[in-house]
């Protein structure tokens, strides 16, 4: 037996805390016998002091074990179970395309996945501009889906890491979210309760970013690399660029079409492809389902063109309460939104930056995401055919496509959209979007 607030003593002043330690804190946070006010102070405490990569381990494992975890033992899988987390970012619809690829070349992939947060989009967000598509389904009914599909992506329940998400809401009152050891923990508890054999991060770098500067997220990739396989678990991670929208749209039922395009391969964005290529790449190899990279691209291409992976993304939706023929109706299947209309650039000049947060938050004020908790999202609006950066633009060249609700919003998300975007004469130097591999 412990005493909360002498262990929230020693934290804060800079001592290790050991698994027991940790665990009866983490009981502590998900039973409530620990106040609002201790949860916070002991925050705050490993905001300051940080935590080592043990205390992580235990945070995360404790974080893990106090909700359901995923057991897989009963469901004769014949490949690994595998899951891919990003940080999260604009037009970043990687998920709707890697989980089905993956399933295509043997691997289960059973995504729990949020809702947008911040100026990112949330996947789930985007799966409810599908008519009818249900992700709050029974855990049963949720893991023979994944069994007999290879892929379902859903919402979490009530009792995924309960004790996050105690932790989590006191955080974000508390000034206490920025921190590598606690969101390391956070997300990982939640990812680690799916039962996975391997796991694949995407941590975005840039203006779009979660985390403020490069250096802090490969801190993070460092600390989650060796947390999650010291938790037994394989992964590794990349650093990818978000200092544009990842793919050409954004908004929650533009972004499923770009990904139905994708998985037909009617349309493929470069970037977009290069991202989904290089997770599944990492995803099969961590997974031991190849053995080398040329046989990592060799197998997901097959995927592709074959259209087994748009056949899983199809099943998917169906057996989750969408339509049957989702990719046969196309986009045709989504209600368009009222306004559709190109902003006009103003001046000729290269595309040397963008804000990508302040289109992640132009896309929330067009109605695509949410200002209130409640909020009812406008599955219609959002921006489409994005220029990339470091093009050549001409005045009157059209920039983006604004899908809006109405005259007015239309107004205020191109102003918005060119407050973000600067044009210069010079030619600017890219980042390639594919910044960094993180492996222990
Ligand atoms: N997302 C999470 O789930 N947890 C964090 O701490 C930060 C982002």
């Amino acid at each position: 037996m412990f005493l909360p607030q002498e262990l929230i003593r020693r934290k804060r002043d800079g001592q290790a805390l050991s698994h027991e330690e940790i665990s009866f804190l983490v009981d502590g946070i998900a039973t409530g016998k620990l106040s609002d006010s201790q949860v916070g102070a002991l925050a705050m405490a490993i905001f300051f002091q940080d935590m080592s990569i043990d205390e992580c381990v235990s945070l995360t494992c404790a974080m893990r074990d106090s909700g359901d975890i995923l057991n897989w033992t009963d469901y004769e899988l014949e490949g690994p179970v595998v899951d891919k987390h990003s940080t999260g970012g604009v037009g970043d619809v990687v998920s709707l395309m890697l989980g089905p690829i993956i399933a295509a070349c043997g691997g289960y992939v059973p995504m729990i996945s949020g809702r947008g947060l911040g100026h990112t989009g949330g996947t789930l967000d985007k799966l409810e501009a599908i008519t009818g598509y249900d992700p709050y389904v029974p855990k049963e009914r949720f893991q023979s889906i994944v069994r007999d599909n290879g892929v379902a992506i859903v919402g979490a329940s009530q009792n995924i890491a309960p004790a996050d998400k105690r932790l989590y809401a006191i955080r974000d009152i508390t000034a206490t979210v920025d921190s590598i050891a606690l969101i390391s923990s956070s997300v990982l508890s939640k990812k680690l309760s799916e039962g996975l054999d391997s796991l694949v991060m995407d941590i975005k770098v840039g203006s779009g970013a979660f985390m403020k500067t490069p250096a802090l997220s490969e801190a993070l990739a460092q600390r989650m690399v060796k947390v999650t396989n010291r938790a037994g678990c394989q992964m590794s991670a990349l650093l990818t660029d978000m200092s544009q929208p990842l793919a050409s749209s954004c908004g929650n039922a533009l972004e499923v079409i770009e990904a139905m395009d994708y998985l037909t391969g009617a349309y493929r964005n470069i970037r977009l492809h290069k991202v989904t290529m290089a997770l599944s790449e990492n995803m099969l190899l961590s997974a031991r389902l190849v053995s080398n990279k040329d046989e990592a691209r060799a197998k997901i291409e097959w995927a592709l063109n074959s259209g087994e992976a748009a056949e899983r993304f199809n099943k998917m939706v169906f057996l989750l309460g969408g339509p049957s023929d989702l990719l046969a109706r196309g986009k045709s299947f989504f209600a368009q939104a009222p306004v559709i209309a190109p902003v006009l650039a103003e001046q000729d000049g290269y595309l040397a930056a963008i804000d990508t947060r302040a289109i992640g938050m132009s896309i929330i004020a067009l109605g695509g995401g949410r200002m209130r908790q409640a909020q009812k999202i406008d599955h219609r609006v959002g921006l489409s055919h994005w220029r990339q950066l470091g093009g050549l633009i001409e005045k009157g060249d059209p920039l983006v496509m604004i899908h809006a609700a109405d005259q007015n919003s239309w107004q205020r998300a191109a102003q918005r959209i060119r407050d973000a975007i600067t044009l210069t004469a010079e030619c600017p130097s890219i980042p390639d979007v594919i910044r960094q591999q993180v492996t222990l």
